[in-house]
């Protein structure tokens, strides 16, 4: 690993990408071109955090540690608590399929964030592969590539024949060497928890990434206040360390708990952060001041924390769990008067029916920032006498188009006017859903910026909503 006395630090580099795009991929094939030789066969299980070294055709030569956070969980939780393992952000985009859901997250994260991007445009192998149209899907998306006068540089690249490969490691390589990581292994520890789990032999596992500081066997150390007196630390080629210094991926056994993902590990036991807030069981009776009760249900720990980490105030956590939506969430959730959030987790019919019955809303979401949205939305709606809004007008949505993969409202505007620029909420089943804007509106071919009742047009709006047929646009002002 590093050593000591390097002036700097390797570059800690998140991979990010919608599915399918070829991350992993991307990963494995670095990975594989990039371990020792004895190691070659051994590859075979997911994870999340890697070191190779990186020895380039020109022969220069470096450590990077990459991270692969599925669902981007680890990384969203991180910005929301203002701290970044990350130093860099690649952007894997297919070169078929183009900027999609997912694309656009990770490309908000990463404005939000301010990370340094490179975009890999892989897949550049197959024949369906058109390079400039997705480029100029990036510059629709705020990431204008260097050729075409933007900052951010991209590199077609084959995760599948390795083209490309070696000028995308030699690009992170000189963004490392330009952004002079301090490598600074003597100061107190700081480490942030990528992926943690509870392996039925060994107990509560935390995979983390070592940013400032020295971690050593037998240390004692917290992750926010769960206690862990560091038992193991194991590299990502199932190795034991004694140390681990500034950009190591490694995992530590010894925690009395699994920490959650995000969690910045410290010397010290530090205040749970403020915007941290307790499960709230059934039963409890709220403040005073009005908050809206919801139960959240997602797929993984990571995800529920990120969700549960990134609420304001103005909501009471009546139950949070993983896994599918279920009868009890139901019945929860109707003592509560509570709505429920489900984030990539299934549905059953009956309990739909159940939902329906009991007069229980579940709003379902694949996207993060859309169901952070959607509960902000409801808080809004929730928060509705003390705002006053004018409404400017109201519309339908009765179709839906595509134009290059991008979905279109066919809109007939039934009550004033609707302009481009305008804020909106989007009504379903009599409930405001979502707060948008109105990005662009036209009629036919021409691109027009304001329209009437009566008329019908096609809409886009951003940020982007799943909308359906029969859902009103409520355009208003504040
Ligand atoms: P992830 O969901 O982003 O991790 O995507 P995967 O790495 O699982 O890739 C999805 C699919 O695309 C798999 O079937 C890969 O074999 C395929 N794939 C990934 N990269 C490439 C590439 O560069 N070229 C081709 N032809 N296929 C690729």
């Amino acid at each position: 690993m590093t050593q000591n006395n390097d002036k700097y630090r390797p570059p800690i580099v998140a991979v990010m990408g919608h599915i399918d795009h070829g991350k992993t991929t991307l990963l494995d094939k670095i990975r594989s071109a990039n371990i020792a030789k004895k190691e070659a066969g051994g590859i075979t299980q997911h994870i999340s955090s890697y070191q190779p070294k990186i020895t380039l055709k020109n022969g220069k030569s470096g450590l990077v540690t990459f991270i692969d956070t599925p669902g981007h969980a680890a990384f969203n939780n991180m910005r929301i608590r203002g701290a970044h393992v990350t130093d860099l952000v690649v952007l894997v985009v297919s070169a078929v399929d183009g900027v999609m859901t997912q694309t656009k997250e990770c490309i908000l994260e990463i404005q939000k964030s301010d990370l340094p991007v490179i975009v890999a445009m892989n897949k550049i192998d197959l024949t369906g592969a058109s390079p400039e149209k997705i480029k100029g899907q990036l510059v629709e998306s705020g990431l204008t590539p260097e050729e075409y006068g933007g900052q951010v540089p991209l590199v077609p690249v084959s995760a599948k024949t390795g083209e490309g490969i070696d000028k995308l490691l030699e690009l992170i390589l000189l963004h490392a060497e330009v952004m002079e990581l301090k490598n600074e292994p003597d100061l107190p520890l700081e480490a942030f928890v990528v992926e943690s789990k509870l392996d039925k032999s060994r107990g509560p596992v935390a995979s983390v990434i070592v940013k400032k500081g020295t971690l050593k066997l037998g240390d004692i150390v917290y992750a926010q206040n769960i206690y862990c007196k560091v038992k193991a630390l194991i590299d990502s080629n199932g190795d034991s360390l004694q140390i681990a210094v500034p950009s190591t991926p490694v995992e530590i056994l010894g925690f009395e708990n699994t920490p959650a993902v995000g969690c910045i590990i410290t010397p010290v036991k530090q205040a749970i952060m403020t915007n941290i807030k307790p499960d709230v069981q059934p039963g409890f009776v709220p403040a005073a001041v009005a908050r809206l009760p919801i139960v959240i249900k997602a797929d993984v720990e990571g995800t529920l924390e990120a969700l549960k980490n990134s609420f304001s105030d103005d909501i009471q956590i009546i139950y949070a769990g993983v896994g599918a939506v279920t009868d009890h969430d139901i019945f929860v959730a109707s003592a509560a008067k509570a709505q429920i959030f489900a984030f990539n987790v299934p549905v059953a019919r009956f309990i739909k029916n159940l939902a329906d019955d009991q007069k229980v809303l579940i709003i379902e979401s694949k996207i993060i920032y859309e169901l952070i949205e959607n509960i902000q939305a409801q808080v809004l709606k929730m928060l509705d006498p003390t705002i006053e809004e004018t409404i400017l007008g109201e519309g339908k949505i009765i179709a839906e188009f595509k134009i290059d993969k991008v979905r279109i409202a066919g809109v007939q505007i039934t009550k004033g006017e609707l302009t481009k620029g305008d804020l909106v909420h989007l009504r379903r089943d009599e409930k405001i859903i979502k707060d948008t804007k109105i990005e662009g509106i036209r009629q036919g071919k021409n691109i027009i910026d304001k329209i009437k009742s009566g008329s019908d047009c096609g809409m886009t709006f951003k940020p982007y909503v799943d909308f359906k047929l029969n859902d009103v646009i409520i355009s208003y002002k504040k």
